[in-house]
């Protein structure tokens, strides 16, 4: 059997991009005033859980450390096909920066029992920071691949995969149990189907609090982030003028010179 986890994150619907508010004391993204969807990224990791179950006998569970509202993409995991769905919420888990994410979520799959591999998405739509996947491999003492575009090879516990690596891409062989952070090219994610929505009514969602995790409120969220956002600002509207030259070729090229020299950029 094949023990799969694939982390997911619950992030802020892009489409609702422009109601993101800002806390004023933490600098963190206030998450629940937005409609929280399943990280793009996240699907293509789940879409490859789901077509190794496929192939083999596999058990995909799915992981989440977000706010209630998280449990919405988790549900939508398990009706994609996942077996069983894992919630790490408590308020003390907020205002986690990626180290202390990565540590809370690779406390939650040590909780989970028996992984062989874990998926994530390359990175977030939101934070973007791609320290997840490695931190996660760094806390449980597992070697990771990142940015796989495609698993060439699955031989028991030793897998190659093709990785991207700027202007080209390396082949990885690695032993499982491993870490590997994905990229769309990896694959076209399935979507939901109605069989599965009913299917997931029947499958269960584990919520774990702090307690229930057995860490110290100091390791995790705002407290256990050594980086501390110290200033958050929204991109101003862009102020450039645009101006339209008119006329031949040569008037416009005449024009722009004349600008250039007023400017002192020439
Ligand atoms: C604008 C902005 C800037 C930030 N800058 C920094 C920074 O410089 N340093 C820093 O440490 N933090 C930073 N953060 C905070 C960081 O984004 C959060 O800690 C976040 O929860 C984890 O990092 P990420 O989203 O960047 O993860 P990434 O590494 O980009 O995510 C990769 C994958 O990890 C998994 N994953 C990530 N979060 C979760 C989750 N909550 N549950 C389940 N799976 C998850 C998913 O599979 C995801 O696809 C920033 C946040 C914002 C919004």
């Amino acid at each position: 059997m094949l023990n799969i986890v694939v982390c997911v994150k619950a992030v802020p619907d892009p489409k609702e991009a422009c109601n993101i508010k800002i806390d004023p004391d933490t600098k963190t993204l206030l998450r629940c005033d937005v409609p929280l969807v399943l990280n793009p990224l996240d699907k293509h990791a789940m879409e490859a859980a789901l077509q190794l179950k496929a192939q083999f006998e596999a058990r995909i569970s799915v992981l989440s450390m977000g706010p209630p509202e998280a449990g919405n993409i988790v549900k939508e995991c398990l009706a994609l096909g996942a077996d069983q769905g894992y919630l790490l919420s408590d308020p003390a888990f907020g205002g986690a920066d990626a180290y202390a994410t990565a540590f809370t979520l690779a406390k939650g799959i040590r909780k989970i029992g028996s992984f062989d591999v874990i998926f994530c998405g390359m990175a977030s739509s939101d934070g973007s920071t791609e320290w997840v996947g490695p931190e996660i491999a760094t806390f449980l003492g597992l070697p990771v691949v990142t940015l796989v575009k495609k698993i060439v090879e699955c031989k028991g516990a030793s897998w190659i995969v093709k990785a991207s690596v700027e202007n080209g891409y390396r082949l990885a062989q690695v032993k499982l149990p491993a870490v590997f952070t994905v990229t769309r090219e990896l694959n076209t994610p399935r979507t939901l189907s109605f069989s599965g929505i009913i299917k997931a009514r029947k499958k269960d969602i584990d919520h774990w609090s702090l307690d229930e995790l057995g860490v110290s409120s100091e390791s995790v969220g705002l407290k256990g982030s050594p980086t501390i956002v110290s200033e958050l600002n929204a991109q101003e509207e862009n102020k450039r003028q645009v101006e339209i030259l008119t006329g031949t070729r040569e008037e416009k090229t005449d024009m722009l010179v004349q600008k250039l020299v007023e400017a002192g950029v020439i």
